[in-house]
């Protein structure tokens, strides 16, 4: 089978993080099959569109590197890719349902089906559009919705991901295929777009199941052969309890970018949601995923979206990097105080820190004390588990033998480690105790890269000035 997936969004909205992943699934389906991957822009709902965002959502793809093979700004042999653009081939295929009595011009206004389904209520039966069908419906002149004239019956059939499915004749109803305003709906428009475009997968969310039966009699009342189908759970918040939404704090695709994190790691993050290849590996390469990605083995349950593991993903991307791509990557991200550092000296900071660095938009805050002496913060040390049990006196005599010890050292990693070694052994200290008063004073920050690894790059000028400035202040 040639293989053809597409990503369908609708551009009502940016997508967040989370919403790519169905992109990602189709993506990575495609590629493995060395099919293709097309992105249809689905803009037929006029009131609900938010200017900007198809051009966001191909943004985010390309960010991601989840490159479409046809599209609407790339063109293609089965173009146009906006629905909107489509609406010919609607009509067209809604003539056919026409002349073959299988669709109707919908006569009933908002207040009457109001009625109907209030009727329904009452008599304590399921409200169906097909009990109200016209019996003479008025010939379909665009002003009113067509709706599909169904014909009840029960459906077995197989999700890739839902497994096999099944659903009796009571499910089955008349629905609009084009609305009022002369655009088709969802429900119609993808069948026939999907068929025009050769698509042979359909990956989708989970809200679009329960009209799957709807869908497979149109397909039949068009005569065509339904793609294969593939369902994704929803994902849901970290507690596990809703759908997640921006307001559980995932942000679009571009924003994590902005924020420095990397593409490799949202995308091996997103495939997780809800995916894994029954192993313990947790991080992917999109090549990886390429070669082990398979729908039999994504989840029926929802997934859930912990933002602590994609912080951890982007720490373990960052981590496996080279210093100098990653220092290229960071160009923007360094604070204003790091302005007239020369490259040399922002290279070894950034070499001390890449182990903790989660995401690049948090390296001023990591390195500021490299470029600039911070004010003595007394909490640093009155708020320290160890340090709050010493005395001033005691505070004061282990800083200055620190100085003094590393007065004589020439600032050299071997000589630095070597002495705090031995300033342990003389003052009985813990490096609990010892090496966070020196490190507090040299850094008047919460945290740090290792002493020694510090204090070498911070060099003997600025380190001896330190924690003169630490003693005077106690
Ligand atoms: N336009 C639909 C949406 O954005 C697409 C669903 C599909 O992939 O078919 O939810």
């Amino acid at each position: 089978m040639k293989v053809r997936t597409r990503f369908a969004p609708s551009p009502t909205g940016y997508l967040h993080v989370g919403g790519i992943r169905t992109a990602l699934f189709a993506w990575l389906v495609a590629r493995q099959a060395k099919g293709q991957f097309i992105l249809r822009l689905e803009d037929t709902d006029k009131k609900r569109e938010v200017a900007g965002a198809d051009q966001h959502l191909m943004d985010s793809l390309k960010a991601l590197g989840l490159n479409y093979d046809e599209g609407p700004d790339i063109g293609g042999p089965h173009g146009p890719y906006r629905q909107s653009e489509r609406l010919d081939s609607y009509k067209q295929w809604a003539q056919k349902l026409i002349d073959a009595g299988r669709a109707y011009a919908d006569p009933y206004s908002p207040e009457e089906v109001q009625a109907f389904r209030e009727a329904a209520q009452k008599a304590k039966k399921p409200f169906l559009y097909r009990n109200h069908r016209p019996e003479n419906p008025p010939a379909w002149d665009g002003s009113q919705p067509l709706r599909f004239k169904s014909e009840p019956k029960a459906y077995k059939w197989h999700d890739e991901v839902m497994c096999d499915l099944s659903t009796e004749p009571e499910v089955i109803d008349d629905f609009i295929l084009i609305k009022s305003d002369g655009y088709p709906t969802y429900n119609f428009a993808h069948i026939v777009d999907d068929a025009e475009m050769e698509i042979s997968h359909i990956i989708r969310g989970q809200e679009f199941l329960a009209s799957v039966p709807n869908y497979l009699n149109l397909y039949e009342a068009l005569g065509i052969k339904p793609p294969v189908m593939a369902t994704m759970p929803h994902i849901m918040n970290e507690q596990g309890n809703k759908k997640l939404s921006k307001r559980d704090g995932a942000k679009d695709v571009l924003d994590y970018i902005r924020e420095g994190y990397l593409p490799e790691t949202l995308v091996s993050f997103i495939a997780s949601l809800g995916w894994n290849d029954g192993t313990e590996q947790e991080v992917f390469t999109a090549q990886e995923l390429i070669e082990k990605f398979s729908l039999d083995r994504v989840g029926r349950s929802g997934a859930h979206f912990d933002e602590r593991r994609l912080l951890w993903t982007n720490g373990h991307f960052i981590r496996a990097m080279k210093l100098d791509g990653l220092y290229e990557k960071v160009a923007d991200y360094w604070g204003p105080e790091a302005k007239d550092a020369d490259e040399e000296y922002k290279k070894k900071v950034l070499g001390l820190v890449q182990e903790r660095l989660k995401y690049f938009a948090e390296l001023p805050e990591l390195t500021k004390f490299f470029f600039v002496d911070l004010p003595v913060d007394p909490k640093l040390i009155s708020e320290h588990k160890q340090l709050k049990k010493l005395s001033k006196d005691e505070l004061r005599d282990l800083l200055q033998k620190s100085r003094d010890s590393l007065a004589e050292s020439d600032f050299t990693l071997d000589d630095l480690t070597e002495r705090l070694n031995k300033l342990l052994e003389e003052t009985g200290q813990k490096p609990a105790v010892l090496f966070s008063l020196i490190r507090i004073a040299i850094t008047q920050a919460p945290s740090s890269p290792g002493l020694a690894d510090t204090l070498a790059v911070l060099g003997k000028e600025k380190s001896q000035f330190r924690i003169s400035t630490q003693l005077a202040a106690l």
